[in-house]
């Protein structure tokens, strides 16, 4: 039922003699098989790959590279069931959520494969007669990848389709938690023609590998997802190349529901969006803001929603809500938690810890959570719905605006002007105004502040894997 887990270094899988690190089931704690870890020798083995790789694989029609990747997607299409099973048993959303993940995945590919031909340059009109200037855009050369556990196949996908598309080839380093989701993508490429050297994969030491990769003169570009201090580590790392980087960090978005909104709408949309992987999810509604008029029937209403969340194995019938990534993430929510009620707040639901057996947490909702709060100040990255009320706009986007995360950003409201003073006030990469659904292939998904810079997805997705050179001709 579980992928077959191997590295993949210039074109081979390899999944004997190395060290190995044990892959744990979050809904059981079970192992659920070893992880070979790369030697110093296979990293250096899948930089030269990939170096030798890219010249043919850049001057590779855009066309016949998209073919690549569509076939990538009818693949993981045709495999959808089985990668879903293995991303929920070393992930533990539920199968439903996962086999979700997996068809987007695949779309991205498609996405990425149609975007690859329309990598357009542009004629820019000379001030002298006889003077052509041209802006051309190139590959920008071999690409590190770096993936966490939250989303191990969209991730990957976002990553590697773009990359691959625009003429990189690449190395993967995705979540040592949940590598088998990778693995199975990597077959899917392989087997879809990617030539030797285009895709690697490798797992081990995060720090190790990622030091490692980024200190090497041809790796060019460096992508991370996860967290922000992590992201501020790697680009001090990035800076002594002078490495082109994109960095999708944590998120602490805000959720502003005005006197105007419909209440029953955004109860309905936020609980469905907060306990989404268990709000391990860097886009997941993380502090909420209502106005004091709908304060109390908001609160009623999500306290209820999150207690019909059906919490389980995500590979049961039925299951709403999975376990959390780890046993670390179990202890963070406890003290968030803690926290929070220690300074004053009221727990409606939920608080703690199901079971004993895997990494279960409740789906919580706290009440007039102070400005001061953890669950406030920083992610959460679980299942707890912070709520605090407001009275004045301005005032309460000014609280949204306050943290030094601005990933996603949301509000209800059905007031014209109210949308208006939210749209512009909001400091956020990406906005929903009444809703949550703000990723899709097609769209760019990035932040600003320290959930920082460029961009996945969209055209931009692309334009990150790509320099821009000008030629003056004369
Ligand atoms: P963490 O910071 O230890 O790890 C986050 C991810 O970064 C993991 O996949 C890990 O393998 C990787 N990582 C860690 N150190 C690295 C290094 N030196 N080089 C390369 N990769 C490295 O945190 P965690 O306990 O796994 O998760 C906790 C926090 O991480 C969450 O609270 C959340 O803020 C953040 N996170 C964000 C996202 C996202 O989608 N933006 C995803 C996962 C985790």
């Amino acid at each position: 039922m579980y992928e077959s887990l191997a590295l993949l270094i210039d074109g081979q899988f390899i999944a004997e003699g190395r060290a190995t690190i044990a892959v744990e089931n979050p809904a059981t704690g079970t192992e659920l098989a070893r992880l070979p870890v790369a030697t110093t020798e296979d990293l250096d083995r899948a930089v030269a790959a990939a170096s030798r790789a890219f010249p043919a694989w850049r001057d590779t029609s855009a066309f016949e590279r998209g073919q690549v990747l569509r076939r990538a997607a009818q693949i993981i299409r045709e495999r959808a069931d089985a990668i879903a099973t293995t991303l929920t048993l070393e992930q533990g959303k539920p199968l439903a959520e996962a086999r979700g993940e997996v068809l987007v995945s695949a779309d991205i590919f498609d996405w990425a494969a149609e975007e690859a031909r329309r990598v357009y340059g542009r004629i820019v009109p000379g001030r002298v007669p006889g003077v052509r200037q041209m802006v051309v855009h190139e590959a920008v050369g071999v690409a590190a990848l770096f993936t966490p556990w939250n989303f191990p196949a969209l991730t990957p996908a976002r990553k590697l389709a773009a990359a691959l598309a625009a003429g990189c080839t690449t190395i993967l380093k995705a979540a040592e938690e949940t590598p088998g989701t990778a693995v199975a993508f990597a077959r899917a490429l392989v087997e879809a023609g990617a030539p030797a050297g285009t895709v690697n994969l490798v797992f081990g030491d995060p720090a190790a590998i990622s030091a490692h990769l980024i200190a090497q003169t041809a790796v060019r570009k460096v992508s991370f997802t996860g967290s922000t201090p992590v992201g501020k580590h790697l680009l001090r790392l990035c800076a002594d190349g002078v490495k082109r980087t994109t960095m999708e960090l944590g998120g602490n978005a805000p959720v502003i529901v005005t006197a105007s909104a419909d209440l029953d709408a955004a109860v309905a949309a936020s609980a469905a969006s907060k306990f989404r992987n268990a709000g391990q999810v860097c886009i997941s509604p993380s502090r909420f803001f209502v106005h004091e008029s709908l304060y109390p029937r908001f609160v009623a209403g999500m306290t209820a929603a999150a207690q019909d969340v059906r919490v389980g194995d995500g590979l049961s019938e039925g299951v709403t809500m999975g376990p959390l990534a780890s046993a670390r993430r179990v202890t963070a929510m406890e003290e968030a938690v803690a926290d929070a009620v220690a300074r004053g707040a009221k727990l409606e639901c939920g608080g703690q810890r199901i079971g004993n057996r895997g990494h279960f947490f409740a789906p919580t909702v706290i009440s007039g959570v102070p400005a001061d709060a953890t669950l406030l100040t920083c992610e959460t990255f679980g299942p707890i719905a912070p709520m605090t009320s407001f009275t004045d706009l301005s005032d309460v986007i000014a609280r949204g605006n306050s943290v030094e995360a601005g990933l996603a950003a949301y509000a209800f409201s059905q007031d014209r002007a109210e949308i208006a003073a939210l749209m512009k006030g909001i400091e956020a990469g990406i906005v929903g105004i009444n809703g949550f659904a703000v990723s899709t292939p097609e769209t760019p998904f990035g932040g600003v502040k320290e959930s920082g810079h460029g961009q996945e997805g969209g055209a931009e997705g692309l334009e990150a894997y790509l320099n821009v050179k000008f030629i003056s001709e004369s």
